[in-house]
């Protein structure tokens, strides 16, 4: 296939993209023979690598935000919804976990992120529509995790990164606990802390990467880790959290951290993009020759000037997701020019806003077994027709 006529959105030059099986095969300004592959013409569409979206829990996507006050970290948080919100998080465990999970899943998808590092038990999804990257050792926090420094300090792991929340809240013990950590991670492994909101500049260093989910810290804590002040120090890596304390579009999330100046309009592109591919060693995050084809068009909204278009970029904009060279979501207008790529595939027809998306999959039979378990969850679109080409 051949990707015709995008634009960049980091530098915001013009190139045509081949893409052979699951890698990207070249990257030209100049006309690219399409041969006997398809040539997908674009017009006004910004591209950028698939997102990678490096912390999310997507199992616990269908909760609604629970709490209704400012918190001091989250074990205060965790024991408070516990108490107060007892039926509805049982309402939710109700439903079975591969369908929560693929709800997160699509939650990631709808918005062009084709990678999310997930966190908690190892799940075992086969086809994901997405990657999901597990090669981690995950530990939930120092507060929630029993035994947590016999695990952090276990040989058998010693090749994995540890990735643990760490310093989510606003007090002493939030601060404390970083310091915890970090003394008692005798094998000096790789720590990639969740959160990091309590974090100082002297105790970044210790850390490979920070994962910044500033929305869900505003909920929780109205306030954001200091990332302008760790940046130097750490990589900063880019995670929404699950619903329980944020929205499910990552790319209000994003415009947050845009709002805060604190990384400039490249490091946070990249904090979603190379920074993370980096950081988690995988073969993604760039338009390049060799890398993974995962890429995403967007309608290009706004002025053309670097990334203003990749800012302005809402899931309705979203023209096209490729994972590994698969079509996974595509806007309606495209279906004449891709209909003899899609033969025996089986797709859904959405609205999302004020655009019509066909989505990989049957969400339409996901939406209803979700709905029998869980009555009143509400989808951010609306399912039309499920059809396979
Ligand atoms: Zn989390």
């Amino acid at each position: 296939m051949v990707l015709g006529n995008v634009r960049l959105a980091d530098s915001g030059q013009i190139v045509n993209i081949s893409i052979e099986r699951d890698q990207i095969d070249s990257v030209s300004p100049t006309t690219i023979n399409a041969n006997d592959k398809l040539l997908l013409h674009f017009e006004d569409s910004i591209v950028f690598p698939g997102l990678i979206n490096s912390h999310d829990h997507l199992d616990f996507n269908l909760f609604p935000q629970l709490g209704n006050r400012v918190y001091s970290n989250y074990t205060e948080w965790g024991g408070y919804i516990h108490k107060e919100f007892k039926q509805e998080i049982a309402d939710v465990l109700r439903v079975p976990q591969h369908l929560r999970i693929l709800w997160g899943v699509y939650k990631n998808l709808l918005c062009g992120v084709t990678t999310v590092v997930n966190h908690g038990e190892r799940l075992a999804t086969d086809n994901a529509l997405i990657n999901i990257f597990e090669d981690t050792h995950d530990l939930h926090s120092i507060a929630f995790e029993k035994l947590w420094k016999l695990k952090l300090n276990n040989p058998l792991k010693r090749a994995l990164p540890v990735v643990i929340h760490t310093g989510e809240g606003t007090d002493k013990q939030a601060s404390r606990e970083i310091d915890s950590l970090i003394g008692w991670n005798k094998l000096g492994r790789n720590l990639i802390g969740i959160h990091a909101v309590a974090m100082t500049a002297e105790q970044a260093p210790h850390f490979k990467a920070i994962v910044w989910c500033p929305q869900s810290n505003d909920y929780l804590l109205d306030k954001s880790a200091p990332i302008n002040q760790l940046k130097s120090f750490t990589k900063i890596l880019f995670g929404t959290d699950s619903t329980l304390t944020s929205g499910w579009n990552i790319w209000d999330h994003i415009n947050m951290a845009r709002g805060t100046g604190m990384l400039n309009d490249d490091e946070l592109y990249q904090s979603l993009n190379k920074t993370a591919a980096n950081v988690w060693e995988i073969n993604g995050g760039e338009i390049a020759k060799g890398k993974s084809a995962d890429l995403v068009m967007a309608k290009a909204k706004g002025s053309i000037s670097n990334y203003d278009a990749f800012y302005a970029t809402q899931p309705a904009d979203i023209q096209l997701v490729m994972h590994s060279g698969k079509i996974r979501l595509f806007d309606q207008h495209m279906l004449p020019a891709l209909a003899p790529q899609l033969k025996g595939q089986q797709f859904s027809l959405i609205q999302l806003g004020d655009s019509f998306k066909y989505v990989a999959g049957n969400i339409g039979q996901l939406i209803t077994s979700i709905q029998t378990y869980l009555p009143q969850v509400v989808f951010p679109f609306t399912f039309i027709h499920q059809q396979i080409f």
